[in-house]
Protein backbone atom coordinates (compact mmCIF):
# COMPACT_ATOMS: atom_id res chain seq x y z
CA UNK A 1 0.00 0.00 0.00
CA UNK A 2 1.36 3.40 -0.77
CA UNK A 3 1.41 6.27 2.21
CA UNK A 4 -0.92 8.71 2.02
CA UNK A 5 1.65 10.77 3.54
CA UNK A 6 4.54 10.54 1.59
CA UNK A 7 5.12 12.78 -0.99
CA UNK A 8 4.00 11.65 -4.85
CA UNK A 9 7.23 10.56 -6.42
CA UNK A 10 5.79 10.67 -9.60
CA UNK A 11 5.30 14.24 -10.17
CA UNK A 12 8.14 16.57 -9.48
CA UNK A 13 7.33 19.30 -7.32
CA UNK A 14 8.88 22.34 -5.18
CA UNK A 15 9.10 21.69 -1.30
CA UNK A 16 7.49 23.95 0.82
CA UNK A 17 8.40 25.53 4.13
CA UNK A 18 5.46 24.51 6.64
CA UNK A 19 5.59 27.22 9.57
CA UNK A 20 3.96 26.55 13.01
CA UNK A 21 3.83 29.57 15.37
CA UNK A 22 1.44 29.50 18.64
CA UNK A 23 2.17 31.63 22.05
CA UNK A 24 4.66 29.86 23.72
CA UNK A 25 2.49 26.55 26.00
CA UNK A 26 0.37 25.84 23.28
CA UNK A 27 2.24 22.07 22.78
CA UNK A 28 3.65 23.32 19.39
CA UNK A 29 6.90 21.97 20.34
CA UNK A 30 5.39 18.37 21.29
CA UNK A 31 3.91 18.46 17.41
CA UNK A 32 6.68 19.50 15.95
CA UNK A 33 8.41 16.61 17.72
CA UNK A 34 5.86 13.75 16.57
CA UNK A 35 6.25 15.29 13.12
CA UNK A 36 9.92 15.09 12.65
CA UNK A 37 10.11 11.73 14.52
CA UNK A 38 7.83 10.39 11.48
CA UNK A 39 10.27 9.24 8.76
CA UNK A 40 6.72 8.51 6.76
CA UNK A 41 6.33 12.32 6.89
CA UNK A 42 9.64 12.81 5.68
CA UNK A 43 10.29 16.59 7.38
CA UNK A 44 13.15 18.08 8.38
CA UNK A 45 13.68 21.21 11.58
CA UNK A 46 14.73 24.88 10.38
CA UNK A 47 17.04 25.17 13.09
CA UNK A 48 17.20 28.89 14.34
CA UNK A 49 20.10 30.92 15.93
CA UNK A 50 18.83 32.25 18.83
CA UNK A 51 20.95 35.02 21.28
CA UNK A 52 18.34 33.42 24.27
CA UNK A 53 20.41 31.56 27.18
CA UNK A 54 19.95 27.33 26.47
CA UNK A 55 17.69 25.68 28.69
CA UNK A 56 19.15 22.71 30.14
CA UNK A 57 17.04 20.36 27.76
CA UNK A 58 18.43 21.63 24.89
CA UNK A 59 21.30 20.86 22.43
CA UNK A 60 23.09 23.14 20.15
CA UNK A 61 22.72 22.26 16.91
CA UNK A 62 19.54 20.60 17.31
CA UNK A 63 17.14 22.60 18.54
CA UNK A 64 19.05 26.04 18.25
CA UNK A 65 22.08 27.39 17.71
CA UNK A 66 22.97 29.17 20.32
CA UNK A 67 25.03 32.76 19.31
CA UNK A 68 26.05 35.77 20.91
CA UNK A 69 24.39 39.35 19.92
CA UNK A 70 27.23 40.20 18.12
CA UNK A 71 27.07 36.51 16.38
CA UNK A 72 23.62 37.37 15.61
CA UNK A 73 24.42 40.96 14.16
CA UNK A 74 26.61 39.46 11.77
CA UNK A 75 24.53 36.86 10.03
CA UNK A 76 21.73 39.77 9.94
CA UNK A 77 23.83 42.28 8.60
CA UNK A 78 25.36 39.26 5.85
CA UNK A 79 21.72 38.61 4.39
CA UNK A 80 22.25 35.54 6.09
CA UNK A 81 18.78 35.11 8.06
CA UNK A 82 15.90 34.74 6.04
CA UNK A 83 13.75 36.43 8.79
CA UNK A 84 14.40 37.38 12.26
CA UNK A 85 12.76 38.96 15.09
CA UNK A 86 13.06 40.07 18.69
CA UNK A 87 10.50 37.92 20.73
CA UNK A 88 10.67 38.16 24.70
CA UNK A 89 13.59 40.29 24.72
CA UNK A 90 15.89 37.88 22.26
CA UNK A 91 16.82 37.76 19.07
CA UNK A 92 15.52 35.13 16.88
CA UNK A 93 16.38 33.93 13.06
CA UNK A 94 16.08 31.77 10.38
CA UNK A 95 19.34 30.88 8.53
CA UNK A 96 18.29 31.20 4.58
CA UNK A 97 20.61 28.62 2.83
CA UNK A 98 19.37 25.19 4.64
CA UNK A 99 16.14 26.45 3.38
CA UNK A 100 16.50 27.36 -0.02
CA UNK A 101 18.39 23.85 -0.44
CA UNK A 102 15.22 21.74 0.81
CA UNK A 103 12.64 23.63 -1.37
CA UNK A 104 15.21 23.46 -4.31
CA UNK A 105 15.10 19.11 -3.74
CA UNK A 106 11.05 19.38 -3.18
CA UNK A 107 11.54 18.78 0.62
CA UNK A 108 9.26 20.10 3.30
CA UNK A 109 10.78 22.17 6.39
CA UNK A 110 9.16 22.55 10.10
CA UNK A 111 9.38 26.46 10.83
CA UNK A 112 8.76 26.99 14.88
CA UNK A 113 8.83 30.84 14.24
CA UNK A 114 6.91 33.91 15.37
CA UNK A 115 3.96 36.08 13.76
CA UNK A 116 6.59 38.83 12.95
CA UNK A 117 8.95 36.17 11.19
CA UNK A 118 5.72 34.74 9.26
CA UNK A 119 4.97 37.94 8.26
CA UNK A 120 8.68 38.66 6.81
CA UNK A 121 8.09 34.97 5.01
CA UNK A 122 4.82 35.92 3.33
CA UNK A 123 6.07 39.05 2.73
CA UNK A 124 9.03 37.39 0.74
CA UNK A 125 7.72 33.65 -1.03
CA UNK A 126 4.08 33.91 -0.05
CA UNK A 127 3.83 30.77 -2.52
CA UNK A 128 6.83 28.50 -1.05
CA UNK A 129 4.89 28.74 2.29
CA UNK A 130 1.94 27.30 4.46
CA UNK A 131 1.55 28.84 7.47
CA UNK A 132 -0.31 26.78 10.66
CA UNK A 133 -1.90 28.83 14.11
CA UNK A 134 -2.01 26.73 16.91
CA UNK A 135 -4.14 27.51 19.91
CA UNK A 136 -4.15 26.63 23.49
CA UNK A 137 -7.83 25.07 24.23
CA UNK A 138 -7.80 27.57 27.24
CA UNK A 139 -5.63 30.30 28.90
CA UNK A 140 -5.72 28.02 32.01
CA UNK A 141 -4.54 24.77 30.05
CA UNK A 142 -1.74 27.26 28.38
CA UNK A 143 -0.34 28.33 32.06
CA UNK A 144 -0.38 24.76 33.33
CA UNK A 145 1.57 23.73 30.23
CA UNK A 146 4.24 26.75 30.60
CA UNK A 147 4.29 25.97 34.62
CA UNK A 148 4.76 21.99 33.92
CA UNK A 149 7.67 22.59 31.70
CA UNK A 150 9.47 24.29 34.69
CA UNK A 151 12.53 25.43 32.78
CA UNK A 152 11.88 28.69 32.71
CA UNK A 153 11.95 31.13 36.10
CA UNK A 154 8.06 32.67 36.80
CA UNK A 155 8.74 35.74 35.70
CA UNK A 156 9.32 34.64 32.25
CA UNK A 157 6.49 32.47 32.36
CA UNK A 158 4.36 35.87 33.38
CA UNK A 159 5.84 37.35 30.42
CA UNK A 160 5.24 34.64 27.98
CA UNK A 161 1.73 34.96 29.21
CA UNK A 162 0.95 38.46 28.75
CA UNK A 163 2.73 38.17 25.30
CA UNK A 164 0.65 35.36 24.57
CA UNK A 165 -2.75 37.46 25.55
CA UNK A 166 -1.80 41.01 24.74
CA UNK A 167 0.24 39.87 21.22
CA UNK A 168 0.09 36.56 19.91
CA UNK A 169 -3.04 35.40 19.90
CA UNK A 170 -4.78 37.96 18.16
CA UNK A 171 -2.60 37.38 14.81
CA UNK A 172 -4.34 34.02 13.84
CA UNK A 173 -5.83 36.23 10.58
CA UNK A 174 -2.49 36.55 9.36
CA UNK A 175 -2.49 31.79 9.02
CA UNK A 176 -3.76 29.70 6.30
CA UNK A 177 -4.77 27.00 9.03
CA UNK A 178 -5.86 27.56 12.70
CA UNK A 179 -5.61 24.21 14.87
CA UNK A 180 -7.01 24.10 18.79
CA UNK A 181 -4.52 21.33 20.32
CA UNK A 182 -7.20 20.26 22.62
CA UNK A 183 -5.31 16.36 22.10
CA UNK A 184 -1.72 15.72 20.76
CA UNK A 185 -3.12 12.93 18.30
CA UNK A 186 -5.89 14.84 16.83
CA UNK A 187 -4.05 18.00 16.17
CA UNK A 188 -1.09 15.32 14.80
CA UNK A 189 -3.89 13.88 12.40
CA UNK A 190 -5.03 17.19 11.66
CA UNK A 191 -1.33 18.94 10.07
CA UNK A 192 -0.87 15.24 8.70
CA UNK A 193 -4.39 16.26 6.29
CA UNK A 194 -2.59 19.69 5.39
CA UNK A 195 0.83 18.63 4.19
CA UNK A 196 -0.84 15.85 2.12
CA UNK A 197 -3.65 18.88 0.80
CA UNK A 198 -0.63 21.14 0.18
CA UNK A 199 1.81 18.30 -1.43
CA UNK A 200 -0.54 17.91 -3.99
CA UNK A 201 -1.14 21.51 -4.82
CA UNK A 202 -1.04 22.11 -8.70
CA UNK A 203 1.45 25.43 -8.37
CA UNK A 204 4.36 23.72 -6.44
CA UNK A 205 4.87 20.84 -9.57
CA UNK A 206 3.02 22.84 -12.81
CA UNK A 207 6.03 21.89 -15.06
CA UNK A 208 5.86 18.32 -14.17
CA UNK A 209 2.16 17.88 -14.48
CA UNK A 210 2.56 19.70 -18.06
CA UNK A 211 5.27 17.29 -18.64
CA UNK A 212 2.92 14.01 -17.21
CA UNK A 213 -0.02 15.07 -19.13
CA UNK A 214 1.99 15.56 -22.19
CA UNK A 215 3.25 12.14 -21.78
CA UNK A 216 -0.16 10.70 -21.10
CA UNK A 217 -1.49 11.79 -23.64
CA UNK A 218 1.05 11.00 -26.27
CA UNK A 219 0.46 7.10 -24.89
CA UNK A 220 -3.19 6.57 -26.48
P1 LIG B 1 11.49 29.77 22.68
O1 LIG B 1 12.36 30.77 23.38
O2 LIG B 1 10.36 29.30 23.57
O3 LIG B 1 12.26 28.63 22.09
O4 LIG B 1 10.81 30.53 21.46
C1 LIG B 1 10.14 31.74 21.69
C2 LIG B 1 9.43 32.17 20.44
O5 LIG B 1 10.37 32.47 19.43
C3 LIG B 1 8.50 31.11 19.86
O6 LIG B 1 7.26 31.76 19.59
C4 LIG B 1 9.17 30.69 18.60
O7 LIG B 1 8.22 30.35 17.61
C5 LIG B 1 9.91 31.94 18.21
N1 LIG B 1 11.05 31.65 17.33
C6 LIG B 1 11.94 30.65 17.41
N2 LIG B 1 12.82 30.70 16.40
C7 LIG B 1 12.47 31.75 15.62
C8 LIG B 1 13.01 32.32 14.44
O8 LIG B 1 13.98 31.85 13.83
N3 LIG B 1 12.39 33.42 13.96
C9 LIG B 1 11.29 33.97 14.57
N4 LIG B 1 10.74 35.04 14.00
N5 LIG B 1 10.77 33.47 15.70
C10 LIG B 1 11.36 32.38 16.24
Amino acid sequence: MVDAAKPAEIIRRRGFMLILSSPSGAGKSTLTKHLLDDEALDLSLSISVTTRARRSSEVDGKHYYFKTRQEFERLRATNDLLEWAEVHGNFYGTPRGPVEEALAAGREMIFDIDYQGTQQVLQRARKDAVTIFILPPSMKELKARLERRAEDAADVIDRRLEAARAQEIERWRLYDYVIVNRDVQEALSQVRSILVAERLRRSRSEEAIDGFVKKLLADA
